[in-house]
């Protein structure tokens, strides 16, 4: 189905718990408030399988930590029945190494991982955790486990971690995978100190890595974003949404919170329906209403 401004909404990011066993200090939740419901397995697949009614063909799984659930495998395993194009995850990957193989089992097809800094003593400053080497252990087990392209998701921050992009692009190609660069967002109003702090642009760094590039790639379904090929076959994605008119034009994507809100964009929760109680209610048509009321309601934001 597409929106009032002619987008196709092809994907939903489903946020499975608000609960984190790491406390990023810019995190932005998914934009979620805190709720006072919980989603169970069966519901989570229930709304995916409505979601493929108004042409929804990708899922991501995030959260809070989504791998704290201990029924992540079994959600994914309930919604690989239905013809969905891509089921992938995005995990700070302090569980990963445990969870790749079943994961994988289960039907997930790919995965992103956080990884701001392969420093130990910054990443306990940015996390607040002292768990690098368990997340560099989960990057190697989703990589055997074939969860693959594996994304690592670097948010750059000023003052933090830029003078580490080559040290981050050099793990990521040794280990097979890709780096994005992420611009840091501001999302919610408590956020915005943090923001003014440590909000960098990337033209900058883009531009270093774009005359370097041997190949660019422009993924134009996924928010104009542009892949760059570099010339020992490292990838590097980078993604800057802040005031992107462009990026939101492009933007296919329907949020789900885990308290069971349809949330049509990010940066917004004036916005959001209620698709979980006449889930619980057995009112279908009504589920059907939300999801149609929540595409309604897609705006772009910038
Ligand atoms: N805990 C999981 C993880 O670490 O991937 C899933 C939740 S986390 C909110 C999802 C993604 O959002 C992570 O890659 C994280 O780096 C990114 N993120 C969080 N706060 C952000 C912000 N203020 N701006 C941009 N990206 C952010």
């Amino acid at each position: 189905m597409k929106d009032k401004y002619g987008r196709p909404v092809t994907s939903l990011r489903i946020s499975i718990t608000e609960n984190c066993n790491l406390n990023c200090f810019y995190c932005h939740n998914e934009g979620c408030l805190e709720g006072d419901r919980r989603m169970a397995t069966q519901e989570i697949a229930k709304l995916v399988e409505y979601a493929t009614d108004f042409g929804i063909k990708k899922i991501k799984f995030t959260g809070g930590e989504p791998l704290l659930r201990d029924d992540v495998e079994n959600i994914i395993e309930k919604i690989s029945q239905f013809s969905l194009e891509d089921i992938s995850l995005t995990t700070n990957g302090t569980k990963l190494a445990y969870k790749a193989k079943n994961l994988k089992k289960a039907g997930l097809d790919r995965i992103n991982i956080s990884l701001d800094t392969l420093n130990e003593e910054k990443y306990e400053k940015i996390t607040g955790s002292p768990l690098l080497d368990e997340v560099k252990k989960g990057i190697d087990s989703a990589i055997k486990a074939g969860l693959t392209p594996v994304k690592l998701n670097t948010i750059l921050l000023k003052g933090t971690n830029k003078n580490e992009v080559e040290d981050l692009i050099n793990f990521s190609a040794s280990r097979g995978a890709i780096l994005q660069l992420i611009e840091l967002e501001k999302v919610l109003p408590e956020n915005g100190a943090i923001y003014k702090k440590y909000h960098m642009d990337l033209n900058h760094i883009e531009e270093r890595i774009r005359e370097r590039a041997v190949g660019v790639k422009t993924r134009w379904l996924m928010q104009v974003r542009r892949k760059y090929i570099l010339e020992g076959g490292e990838e590097v994605e980078i993604i800057n949404p802040m005031h992107n008119s462009e990026f939101c034009s492009h933007c296919t994507r329907l949020r789900i919170t885990s308290d069971g809100y349809l949330k049509p964009c990010l940066m917004r929760n004036d916005n959001l329906v209620d698709v979980l109680t006449p889930l619980r209610e057995g009112n279908l048509d009504e589920v059907h209403n939300a999801y149609k009321e929540a595409i309604r309601r897609r705006e772009p934001y910038y």
